[in-house]
């Protein structure tokens, strides 16, 4: 494997705090890289060796960017995908594949893929205009509460909505969506897989997430998760199944709902690290951007199991703070044994911008779970 030390680079596009983590393996490992955000203070920019300005959704950007590397990787799905279809055809190796991340952008178009390879997925209809919808409310085809979701412009909840009545139509976007019936889940899990080339298949342990009341976005992700036996070899069948239909080479992180009745649904993947998977930096024998890396490269992939229970917690902006950043009791924080926090370097703040995270490992799932709200309560993001 000639990646290491020597003039061979690894590309990737977006310098957010996900690229900020893969560098840490490259560093370790002097793997050349070359990263590609349109931010002058991107989290990665001081780990990589090579640093370019760019609109990741630009196709001269992004296929310029890929003609100088050997193999691309992402950070983000949001990149230009024509761009990297060509460059899959002019030889530049790209994890995740192009094709994955096609049908990935676009939320019908990854639904209707579950639909057509026999993945559990919540029943769905496709709309190509929100009028269209109210066209189907009027006519009884449809009733509340159903789940909105635009089909193109979604992250972190933002483009998914829970949507009651008439009056909650008129604030969505009027492109298209998808309409889902909402799945009264019990928990919600996600399963990392991470696959090599030629089909080296490895698994983290099943972590379920528990999110804010009202803001739509994770707090915090336990692993493993507090579920049957039973419930968690269900889990990771259906992300194997859903990481071999993509034929996907890297992280998939599958995010899953578990019913009440013991069935698993797949909501979405992300062909990337992933929220759910950062205990796995202090909890877990290889982290999974390490195992990210370890793949793109063709490497041998490291053990997923954990050396401890884990808990993280999301360290957002909070409500009422924009502008530049503190973190407000990180000294007492940092004082509890146990408790690991990772700040990305982001410059300002604003209500629930993800601006770090804290692992917090003790051997007792129920112990940690307790420690990360004290945490959360402590440590405040706030500005000056
Ligand atoms: P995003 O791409 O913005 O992360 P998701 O599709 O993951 O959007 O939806 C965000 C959250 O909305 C989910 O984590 C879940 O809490 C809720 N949600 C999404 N789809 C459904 C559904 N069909 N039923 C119930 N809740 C849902």
């Amino acid at each position: 494997m000639d990646f290491f030390s020597t003039s061979k680079t690894l590309g990737i596009l977006g310098g957010g705090q996900l690229g900020k983590m893969l560098l840490y393996t490259t560093r370790k490992w002097d793997i050349n890289t070359s990263v590609l955000d349109p931010s002058e203070d991107a989290p990665a920019r001081l780990a990589c060796d090579k640093f370019v300005k760019g609109d990741l959704t630009d196709f001269q950007a992004v296929y310029d960017f890929g003609k100088k590397v050997d193999v691309l990787t992402i950070e983000i799905e949001k990149v230009n995908v024509k761009a990297l279809e060509k460059l899959e055809q002019e030889g530049v190796k790209i994890y995740p594949q192009p094709h994955v991340l096609k049908t990935i952008q676009n939320k019908c178009l990854q639904k209707k893929f579950y639909k057509r390879h026999g993945i559990p997925t919540a029943s769905f209809v496709e709309f190509e205009t929100l009028d269209q919808v109210k066209e189907s409310i009027i006519k009884g085809d449809l009733s509340f509460p159903f789940v909105w979701k635009s089909a193109e412009m979604g992250y972190d909840g933002y483009g998914v909505s829970i949507v009651h009545s008439k009056k909650e139509i008129e604030s969505l976007n009027s492109g298209a969506c998808l309409i889902e019936e909402l799945v009264p889940f019990e928990k919600e899990l996600s399963v990392i897989v991470c696959r090599r080339p030629q089909g080296e298949t490895v698994h983290y342990p099943v972590v379920e997430s528990e999110f804010h009341p009202t803001a739509n976005q994770v707090e915090y992700v336990l692993c493993p998760a507090r579920i049957s036996e039973q419930a968690a070899k269900k889990a990771i069948t259906v992300a194997l199944k859903t990481v071999e239909a993509y034929g996907q080479i890297g992280l998939l992180a599958v995010e899953l709902f578990l019913t009440p009745e013991g069935d698993v649904l797949v909501n979405e993947v992300a062909p990337r690290p992933h929220n759910s998977g950062h205990f796995s930096i202090e909890a877990s024998y290889t982290c999974q951007f390490e195992q990210h890396i370890r793949a793109v490269l063709d490497l041998p992939l490291g053990k997923t199991s954990s050396k401890s229970s884990a808990v993280m917690v999301n360290l957002v902006g909070k409500q009422g703070h924009t502008g530049p950043v503190v973190y407000k009791n990180i000294d007492q924080v940092l004082a509890i044994e146990g408790v690991i926090p990772h700040i990305y370097g982001k410059k300002k703040t604003h209500p629930f911008r993800k601006m770090g995270h804290v692992t917090i490992i003790h051997p007792k799932i129920d112990i940690a779970r307790k420690m990360a709200a004290k945490v959360k309560e402590t440590l405040s993001v706030i500005t000056k």
